[in-house]
């Protein structure tokens, strides 16, 4: 059986995007502040997971210290650096959070001992964005958002004693509240002019009326879907997802929504 092994690693790097064969307008429009042309930075956090048999002698898949020293030697010449002018890997791509993980994988895969498989890399460029890569045609590209609303646990199907006792304090009549952070992850082919799986502005787009919608109301008393279901976080992560689903069609693949940073519930077609 194999067993999966994961490390985290950090570098800090700028980059800009920019594609020579669009108009000043057209790169604007794709990539907005990205476009600046001076360029701007990112401190990315790379998780490397690799799969293996365990060695019966070591009990180890790899030795940690070995996967530390092979990709902190493929990171040495992404660290501290401009993506754009210092490496020769974006010269016919843009240097997105999508490209560069396709690129490291391509890196650390190569370098690694011929018992591991390199399994998947994940790349944050900041706290609310990332990329998953597993090899192949695909990658999934995640990014983090919120609303704040009040709710009332209470079900129209059950008596006042009985939403009482199942419910608690989260049937309190007035409702309370709760800062409520979602992560949406899209899946598909890199775009070869914006190196990215879904336009970031794009994504934006289709997020921002719904969050326009939930933020800073009252979910049971403002909505129609929280009037005959519960607002659970059962419930409201299922409305999400008919919400964004809508939107993304195929390419939306998971929805992972936080009501509070203890209580996680996630819904879609294949977990990230
Ligand atoms: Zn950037
Ligand atoms: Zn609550």
């Amino acid at each position: 059986m194999d067993v999966l092994t994961t490390k985290r690693f950090e570098f800090s790097a700028a980059h800009r995007y920019w594609n020579p064969t669009w108009s000043e307008e057209q790169n604007q429009a794709i990539f907005g502040k990205c476009t600046n042309p001076h360029g701007h930075g990112h401190n990315y956090v790379l998780y490397v997971t690799v799969a293996g048999q365990v060695d019966p002698a070591t009990g180890m898949v790899i030795n940690i210290t070995d996967l530390k020293r092979i990709v902190n030697g493929v990171l040495e010449q992404f660290d501290h650096k401009h993506l754009n002018e210092d490496t020769p890997y974006f010269r016919e791509q843009q240097p997105t959070t999508e490209n560069l993980v396709r690129v490291l994988w391509g890196l650390i895969a190569s370098a690694l001992p011929a018992q591991v498989r390199l399994y998947r890399l994940r790349l944050y460029e900041n706290d609310d964005l990332f990329a998953d890569y597993y090899g192949g045609e695909s990658a999934s590209f995640s990014r983090r958002y919120q609303f704040s609303a009040a709710h009332r646990l209470h079900s129209a199907e059950l008596s006042a004693e009985q939403n009482q006792a199942l419910y608690g304090k989260c049937n309190n009549p007035a409702g309370h509240g709760h800062n409520y952070r979602f992560e949406v992850t899209v899946e598909g082919p890199v775009d070869p002019a914006t190196g990215m799986v879904i336009n970031l502005v794009d994504l934006d787009a289709v997020v921002q009326p719904l969050l326009d919608e939930l933020d800073h109301t009252h979910l049971d008393r403002q909505h129609a879907f929280f009037q005959r279901h519960p607002s659970t976080g059962e419930n409201i992560v299922r409305y999400l997802w008919q919400r964004l689903a809508a939107a993304l069609g195929e390419r939306l693949r998971w929805i992972r929504l936080w009501e509070t940073p203890n209580n996680i519930f996630e819904c879609g077609v294949r977990e990230p």
